[in-house]
């Protein structure tokens, strides 16, 4: 292995780092290539930082290495398809990287050196770095004129009809107070759902998978016919304004810019914030890689930390004709990985669905290892065409669990392929044959006492959204199982301390607690009980309309299908699944322990006064500050109530970020539309 650190300057050295060099350059203009024109990289975008890095020590501690046509000397890669060309108007630039703080305080002592003491007065703004392709979209008087690629900075490529069919971006601008002439620059992306969706239906349609959303993104907005790119998921992210000379804008820090876009209707990523301090800067960049990142539906691969105060930006200058000194990106271990699939398993649910999950070679992801991920159902990975042995593509999504994307396109020996997977036709928990049912692509296991099913029963029963019994942990579950103490939920209301003291593992102290949290989940109302009894298809917010619509256990057992649809909000398959359920011996049975054993099966009063008193709001979206929970719980305390589908009758949606069918029918209805801040202002919490 060569060093890329020089240890002498002989010329023996000199000849090998420039040879170095050489090598360097050659693969990263490769890579480039592959990555901004063919949208298709070979390499990973961590592999490529590597190699990037290297060269630019080398470069660094050997100028007479830097040539003018290295890739550290330029942006992205030279426009190269059929489309129009657009010169912007001021230079699009990249952004030099801080990989962790120590190398964001070296960015910071650099600029200070430079500029002063008011750069870190003036505070820092820190946004999600938005892993798409760059775009500028020039506005005259307030109307989309053009919109271009990024390009090689100076020159892109004119997508302004393919830009027009994203409906996020605004054709013309709200408000007034526009200058008459600029360009509006931010991300297009693809959301992780989108993609997802779109290579679901190239694999059905037999075409190639696009190998990350960025990518998809990216050709998407290159392709010659709009219809095309009109067809893909695109979203647009707006963090950035460029002016004719001499002109200049009414604010003066970027997070008032950021304001402004939002104010003319341009969408602006979520959880930005101001940080004074580079310890607030790396609290905020914490906490984005390790709590928000994980859910967010669109692909981020780090922060960027912009000096806030705009006038500083023109002192600090451009390094290299290429990264701005006034901002650095603080970049994030990458979330997506490609790992070998080991095997495909299959798990049993409480409600007998078979769940198929990847074994996969352990791989770092997003700074977690990822040995498992989830994959859905038969149909997916009938479609993904996994097969064990083959490369795979992850990535950590939503509540942090990891999903399969699929194959790495070509990369399975065409020679000797893997052989294709085989479903189960047994239950693997108690041989019971599996039956196809509702839903598309699953599999079940009919047998009610299958130990499988018994022991997930018993846990969504004893878990916090349901009977929140403190103590009663997955272990502890098993382990009253596998003694036999425990078959369904009433049993555990007959356990005692000294049965619980005998168990392996369980002090005293412990099993008493346990005793005591089992006897305060009996005055949990009938919505909670509902929801833990696990009917299928009723969550959490169905459980607690049909709880307040009924009032009791007895009433919901007795009610048919009709009069359980005449609650807003619930369709056929939740009604026709409580009336089935229902109609099981074995569940009145169950009911009827549980009363005896002194469980509340009714539900409180509702609040019948208050703001909302009579509304039917509906909650889309992830909201700012408050959590689903926390928004519902919100609307009940101020007399409204919360259904799950937007109708007619829907008072008002209060909408959050990445909204999506909800927001589309309410549009198509009529129905008032309404953020987080106005849900506050009318229920008058500041
Ligand atoms: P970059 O992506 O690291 O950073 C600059 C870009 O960040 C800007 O142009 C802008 O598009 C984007 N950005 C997103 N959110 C932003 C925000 N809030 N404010 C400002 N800018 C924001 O740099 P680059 O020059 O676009 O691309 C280089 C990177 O691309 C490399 O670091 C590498 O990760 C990847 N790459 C990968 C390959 C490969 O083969 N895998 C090849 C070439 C480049």
């Amino acid at each position: 292995m060569k060093s890329p650190r020089p240890s002498g300057d002989d010329g023996q050295n000199l000849a090998e780092l420039s040879a170095r060099a050489d090598e360097l350059r050659r693969e990263l203009d490769r890579a480039s290539y592959e990555y901004h024109v063919l949208d298709r990289p070979t390499i990973s975008d961590a592999q490529y930082d590597r190699m990037y890095r290297e060269l630019l020590e080398l470069e660094e501690a050997h100028p007479t290495l830097r040539t003018p046509d290295s890739p550290t000397q330029r942006v992205g890669a030279e426009p190269a398809s059929q489309l129009a060309k657009h010169t912007h108007l001021v230079a699009m630039l990249s952004l030099s990287n801080a990989f962790n703080d120590e190398e964001l305080a070296a960015w910071e002592e650099r600029i200070v050196r430079l500029a002063g003491d008011s750069v870190r007065k003036a505070g820092y703004n820190c946004e999600l770095k938005i892993d798409g392709a760059a775009i500028a979209l020039t506005y005259r008087e307030g109307v989309l004129v053009a919109g271009a690629t990024r390009g090689n900075g100076t020159i892109g490529e004119l997508v302004t009809t393919n830009l027009r069919t994203i409906r996020e971006i605004p054709l013309r601008l709200r408000g007034s107070d526009h200058p008459p002439m600029m360009e509006i620059r931010g991300e297009v992306y693809m959301p992780f759902s989108g993609f997802e969706r779109m290579n679901e239906q190239r694999i059905a349609a037999g075409q190639p998978v696009f190998a990350n959303p960025r990518n998809a993104a990216a050709g998407a907005l290159r392709q010659l016919d709009p219809k095309i790119t009109a067809s893909r998921p695109l979203k647009f992210y707006g963090y950035a304004i460029a002016l004719p000379d001499g002109e200049t804008l009414p604010v003066s820090t970027q997070d008032a810019l950021l304001d402004l876009l939002e104010s003319w209707g341009i969408p602006v990523a979520p959880h930005r914030r101001c940080c004074l301090g580079l310890e607030k800067v790396n609290e905020w960049a914490h906490e984005i890689e390790h709590k928000v990142r994980g859910s967010l539906d669109f692909a981020i691969d780090g922060g960027v930390v912009k000096v806030n105060g705009l006038s500083l930006w023109p002192d600090l200058g451009v390094v290299g004709g290429r990264e701005p000194r006034y901002a650095i990106a603080r970049k994030f271990a990458p979330d997506i990985a490609e790992t070998k699939l080991l095997g495909i398993e299959v798990n049993v649910g409480r409600t007998g669905t078979i769940n198929p999950f990847a074994v996969l070679d352990p791989v770092e992801i997003g700074g977690a290892q990822v040995k498992l991920a989830t994959l859905h159902n038969f149909d997916l990975v009938a479609r993904k065409d996994l097969r064990v042995g083959d490369l795979v593509q992850v990535k950590r999504a939503g509540e942090v669990i990891p999903q399969v994307i699929g194959p790495v396109p070509d990369r399975r020996d065409a020679a000797n392929p893997p052989a294709p997977y085989v479903p189960p036709t047994h239950c693997p928990s108690c041989g019971t044959a599996l039956i196809t049912g509702s839903e598309q692509g699953m599999l079940y296991c009919p047998n009610f006492d299958c130990p499988s099913r018994q022991l997930e029963g018993l846990v969504h029963f004893a878990s916090r959204n349901a009977m929140d019994i403190r103590g009663l942990s997955y272990a502890r579950i098993r382990q009253l199982v596998d003694a036999k103490l425990v078959h369904d939920p009433s049993d555990l209301y007959d356990l005692t301390a000294g049965q619980l003291v005998e168990l392996d593992r369980l002090a005293e102290k412990s099993a008493w607690a346990l005793i005591q949290a089992l006897e305060a989940s009996k005055a949990q109302p009938l919505s909670k009980l509902l929801f833990a009894l696990g009917v299928e298809g009723v969550g959490e917010i169905a459980a607690k309309q049909i709880a307040k619509h009924f009032g009791t256990m007895d009433a919901i057992a007795d009610a048919t299908a009709e009069q359980i649809l005449e609650i807003h909000g619930i369709g056929d398959t939740i009604a026709e699944s409580i009336v089935a359920w229902f109609a099981n011996p074995r569940a009145r049975r169950l009911i009827d322990r549980l009363r005896e054993r002194g469980l509340t099966l009714t539900e409180p009063q509702t609040q019948t006064s208050g703001a909302l008193k009579g509304m039917t709001v509906v909650i889309t979206g992830s909201l700012p500050t408050l959590s689903r929970d926390q928004a519902i719980a919100l609307v009940e305390a101020n007399g409204g109530r919360v259904a799950n589908s937007v109708s007619k009758k829907t008072s008002f949606v209060v909408v959050g970020e990445d909204a999506g069918s909800k927001l589309e029918k309410a549009r198509q209805l009529g129905v008032e539309t309404i953020d987080e801040a106005e849900l506050k202002h009318r229920v008058a919490v500041t």
